[in-house]
């Protein structure tokens, strides 16, 4: 799995190029997890940049369990991306779950996400291995490391090298108090088994806003690349994710918190 040393993705954004990589600052990504409004997205972008994000989330097609929950509001979000980018100079980073939507969704993203439920969708994989935005490759809930590397390689076999893998929680035994199981000892084991760079995902790790900071501090001491995180401006009011979204609030006292950790934020 390994292509010689750990070596860098490095994202072209309005703000300039952000690198991911062992040798650089952690390079936070956050926002909410669905894209609501033009009000809710800017404002979250104009929060989470004055705490030092360098990348905005926020779901346009959402994988949800239910078919009945929201879905995403799809390529009008993508629009409301567009603008909080314009707004902000973020870079952008969001899902995408259907091939048929890779035009739109390349326009303004300047990372694409796959989604834990499609880490094994091939066709999905070879398309976006096709294509030169950077991928954004998040481990699917019950995969194994091997299964993990594996889909990234089906992306570096198309032809794209720029790949970020992302921990956000293997399926636990124990739901009554975490959403999933973090495993953060694939820090390490990445280390050791890829040059890829890594990201860890504590919002979806645990599904609590409360537990989120204590994890995202235990990741950087593990020596994650990045850290994604859910802020939304009213989790309550969220449409999807809200107990394990932070106020764009926390989320300024965590940046802070995390300075102190070591990687330089
Ligand atoms: C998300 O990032 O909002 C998301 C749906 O993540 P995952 O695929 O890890 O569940
Ligand atoms: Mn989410």
């Amino acid at each position: 799995f390994r292509h010689g040393e750990a070596s860098d993705v490095i994202v072209n954004t309005p703000n300039g190029p952000v690198h991911f990589g062992e040798n650089h600052p952690l390079v936070v990504i956050a926002g909410p997890c669905s894209v609501e409004n033009e009000e809710m997205i800017v404002e979250t972008a104009r929060r989470v940049k004055a705490a030092g994000a360098k990348f905005l989330r926020g779901g346009a097609y959402k994988p949800r369990t239910s078919p009945y929950s929201f879905q995403g509001h799809g390529e009008s979000a993508l629009e409301l991306l567009a603008a909080a980018r314009e707004e902000t100079g973020l870079g952008i980073i969001t899902e995408l779950m259907d091939t048929a939507d890779l035009e739109v969704l390349g326009e303004v993203a300047d990372i694409i996400q796959v989604g834990a439920r499609n880490m094994q969708n091939f066709a999905l994989l070879k398309k976006v291995g096709a294509q030169d935005k950077p991928v954004f490759l998040k481990r699917g809930m019950s995969s194994t490391i091997e299964e993990w590397l594996m889909a990234a390689e089906y992306i570096m076999a198309a032809g794209n090298p720029n790949v970020i893998l992302c921990e956000r929680g293997i399926r636990t035994y124990d739901r009554q108090y975490c959403r999933n199981t973090l495993d953060l000892s694939v820090i390490p084991v990445l280390r050791s088994l890829t040059h890829l760079p890594i990201a860890i995902d504590p919002s979806h790790g645990t599904g609590w806003a409360e537990y989120v900071p204590a994890m995202a501090k235990a990741a950087i001491a593990a020596g994650t690349d990045s850290l994604m995180i859910e802020v939304h401006p009213n989790p309550q009011k969220a449409l999807s994710d809200g107990p394990q979204s932070l106020t764009p609030d926390r989320f300024d006292r965590l940046m802070e918190e995390l300075a102190v950790i070591g990687k330089a934020v």
